[in-house]
């Protein structure tokens, strides 16, 4: 990750990001829970029965996963657009090289064309041609004023986010509260068992209960603060 700063794909900022990331890692286990689970299926579903979906990617998100998640994209027919929160030319410019390097794979976002409405500052610029166009839109450790105006501007948004009370996660129609590089281990592996099943699909998403689940993560973590670990090596479940 370090070694990423100095390259300028994660910004400094992001660094801290990555630490609370842990923090909340840490409460969890580290390890995908059961509410996170029903989340990772419940996101795999929707992308499957979107029309537009798309795959947004910052600079920490590229860091960690940046393969996979282009990978997931391809799985789903999704759109990848580089979007970043602490933005300059140069960083758009270096962000895109590094995701489509590790990809193999041409991404949106290079020239920007489209104002997300609801932010001020020039972290509204997105894509006509990805996120003004999606249907759904996967934002994985996205900020809470973008998560926001996604939903407002009429997007079904799946976040990934280990912090359960941050804006971004409150917001989302879809919260996985688990690590990244997890997260889309798990939703993969949702996506091959229900790309032929578009029952089970339409059954997943009538029952899924956001709200539940993040209630769910909070408990597992005040559990496991009051067992006095974070439930390393614990079976603990919801
Ligand atoms: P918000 O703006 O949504 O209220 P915030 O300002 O605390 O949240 P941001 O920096 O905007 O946080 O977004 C980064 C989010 O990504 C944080 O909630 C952080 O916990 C989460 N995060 C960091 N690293 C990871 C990771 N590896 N996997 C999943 N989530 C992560
Ligand atoms: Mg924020």
């Amino acid at each position: 990750m370090s070694e990423l700063v100095s390259l300028g794909i994660v910004a400094q900022t992001g660094l801290i990001a990555h630490g609370r990331g842990e923090a909340f890692d840490y409460l969890i286990g580290e390890r995908t829970q059961p509410p996170a689970s029903k989340a990772e299926e419940a996101a795999a579903a929707l992308l499957l029965e979107a029309k537009a979906p798309v795959v947004t990617i910052n600079g920490n998100a590229a860091a960690l996963a940046a393969r996979e998640l282009v990978q997931l994209a391809d799985l789903v027919g999704a759109k990848v657009e580089v979007n970043l929160f602490h933005r300059s030319d140069e960083r758009v410019r270096k962000v895109c090289d590094f995701v489509e390097r590790e990809s193999g794979r041409k991404v949106l976002g290079r020239s920007q064309d489209a104002i997300l409405p609801g932010i001020a500052s020039d972290r509204a610029r997105c894509t006509k041609e990805g996120i003004m166009s999606a249907d759904v839109v996967l934002i994985p450790l996205e900020d809470g004023d973008r998560a926001e105006a996604l939903v407002k501007a009429g997007k079904k948004v799946i976040a990934i986010d280990l912090n359960p009370l941050s804006r971004t996660a409150l917001a989302a129609n879809i919260t996985v509260v688990d690590e990244l590089t997890r997260a889309v281990i798990g939703i993969v592996g949702a996506v091959d068992m229900l790309r032929g099943d578009p029952a089970a699909r339409k059954k997943i998403l009538s029952n899924y209960d956001n709200r539940g689940c993040l209630d769910d993560m909070m408990g597992i973590m005040r559990s496991n603060l009051g067992e006095g670990s974070a439930g390393h090596n614990r079976d603990v479940r919801c």
